[in-house]
């Protein structure tokens, strides 16, 4: 029975992924109708949110719940007062601004990615709002190579970010530069990453550093395991003067389902027993240590905090306009 019902959802998810089927119903809105990039202080450092794609979607189940009756799902979100099987989600990478670099983490769809354009793949025209080009990037650092995150790395036949070196983590780009990955069918999420990680990471090879957990990115930011969505999966910490934040990737894929449930199977996680264990840590470090998180695939502005209830996890989003 669970067999049956998988298969089929892999199906349609893949074709979903593909085609962006199901992701175009009623039209794009335009860049203008896009929430602007969200801008905090966080110690000397300036962090910026930034929306890749404004699409609502279908879900959050299977995509959170793999494992669990839809109607489970459906009804935390309704006593949360949220649509059932809607939803919009955020593509979110955050930009840094240290005073000395401009570090941005992860790259959004691209011309490749989940979210087709014209609703994805809007990251360059979302930094122009604050006033940067591409070419200002100093440093692109990437939680892992699924395609929402990597498939920005190439505008066209060049790089997106001439100017920047790239952090890569070993473990992840050791699992996808294997051969092996490429006998993933040809329709599945694994596939697409291996062909973009081909197409867009291999060029820049020799700019990159790879990293493991504990190394230091840049003062004050360093890499932390967070494996389970795929197997070199990193998330990071920052501090500056005393002000703290992780930016966690892809730890929830929805604010409200993922940390309800964070025993609920992930249907992207590629080890789904390690991405439970992932995210009961690294949620019980953010509401412990009242951290900030920049969770990428949380609603825009996909800035919040972690608190407890019963039985698991609620977010609470950075709404407000002051400062952290
Ligand atoms: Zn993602």
């Amino acid at each position: 029975m669970i067999t049956l019902s998988r298969r089929l959802v892999t199906g349609a998810l893949a074709s979903f992924a593909l085609s962006g089927a199901g992701t175009n119903r009623g039209r794009a809105k335009s860049l203008a109708d896009a929430p602007a990039p969200k801008r905090v202080r966080l110690g000397a450092f300036t962090i910026t949110t930034l929306l890749d794609a404004d699409q609502t979607i279908d879900g959050p189940w299977p995509i959170v719940g793999e494992d669990r009756p839809r109607a489970e799902v459906e009804a935390v979100m309704r006593d949360n007062r949220l649509p059932t099987s809607r939803f919009t989600p955020g593509f979110t990478p955050v930009l840094i601004e240290t005073g000395t670099q401009r570090i941005l983490f992860d790259t959004g769809n691209g011309e490749v990615g989940f979210i087709p354009r014209p609703a994805g793949g809007r990251l360059a025209s979302q930094l122009r709002r604050v006033g940067l080009s591409p070419e200002a990037i100093d440093l692109v650092v990437l939680t892992h190579c699924h395609t929402d995150h990597i498939g920005g790395l190439k505008e066209g036949d060049a790089p997106l970010f001439p100017n920047a070196a790239y952090v890569v983590g070993e473990a992840e780009y050791r699992f996808w530069a294997a051969e092996d990955r490429l006998s993933a069918p040809p329709d599945s999420n694994t596939y697409k990453s291996a062909m973009v990680v081909r197409s867009h990471l291999f060029p820049l090879r020799a700019r990159v550093r790879f990293v493991k957990p504990g190394d230091t990115i840049a003062p004050g930011i360093a890499a932390m395991a967070a494996y389970g969505h795929t197997p070199g999966h990193l998330a990071f910490h920052c501090e500056s003067e005393g002000h703290r934040m992780l930016i966690w990737g892809d730890c929830a894929h929805h604010e409200v389902a993922s940390l309800s449930h964070p025993e609920w199977h992930a249907f992207f996680d590629l080890d789904k027993d390690q991405g439970i264990a992932t995210r009961r840590a690294i949620y019980a470090m953010a509401a412990t240590e009242r951290l900030l998180v920049a969770g990428y695939h949380t609603a825009f502005p996909s800035l919040g905090y972690v608190e407890r209830q019963a039985g698991g996890y609620r977010w609470v989003s950075l709404t407000g306009a002051g400062d952290p």
